[in-house]
């Protein structure tokens, strides 16, 4: 389990985090990083996913949020690695069950683009300039690898929330209200 693992204090840090970062713009999209992540938070929730999947869903671009490069740093042709960043914050205090699957979420793209044309066609052109940056469509080899990871599942439907939590103007509860799944997420076993 996480040292660092007190609810209280992991509330107080994402309510500071989405206060002084939260308003800044999701890349390239017309919504902010807090909309963004209510949308997520929401989808998973209407769909009875775990405490630890809603969390994820809640704190999947936190990276974004923990880093002082610019909103449009895509457009300058840079990766910000978020996944990266958003893991190692997590992985400090909440299970791997909320961890990992925000890591993949970035290689869940990949992956969908690879199997489904389609896919890649819905993909906002923001989203379609970051894969560029993200290595992007995986190779079939990689797809495999992908596959056989045991948190496949978790990643993808994480990436599906995401896609979809771009809606201009739709409501959404309020941060305070997954907050209550903070604790239930940090008690989690590690599996
Ligand atoms: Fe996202």
């Amino acid at each position: 389990m996480p040292a660092d693992n007190n609810p209280q204090a992991i509330v107080k840090e994402i309510e500071h985090l989405f206060d002084s970062r939260g308003s800044s713009w999701y890349g390239g999209e017309s919504i902010s990083q807090l909309e963004h992540a209510l949308q997520s938070a929401m989808f998973a929730e209407q769909e009875d996913a775990s405490p630890e999947m809603i969390v994820a869903a809640l704190l999947h671009d936190v990276g974004h949020l923990l880093h002082d490069l610019p909103e449009d740093i895509a457009d300058e042709g840079i990766d910000d690695h978020h996944e990266v960043l958003g893991r190692r914050w997590l992985a400090k205090r909440f299970p791997q069950q909320v961890s990992t699957p925000v890591e993949m979420h970035v290689a869940a793209k990949r992956y969908l683009c690879a199997k489904d044309p389609a896919y890649l066609e819905s993909l906002s052109p923001a989203s379609k300039l970051s894969l560029e940056l993200q290595k992007g469509i995986m190779s079939e080899e990689e797809t495999r690898q992908f596959e056989a990871s045991p948190d496949f599942e978790r990643a993808i439907q994480l990436r599906r929330w995401d896609d979809r939590a771009k809606i201009v103007g739709l409501e959404t509860p309020k941060l305070d209200h997954f907050m209550t799944y903070i604790a239930q997420a940090c008690g989690a076993e590690s599996n």
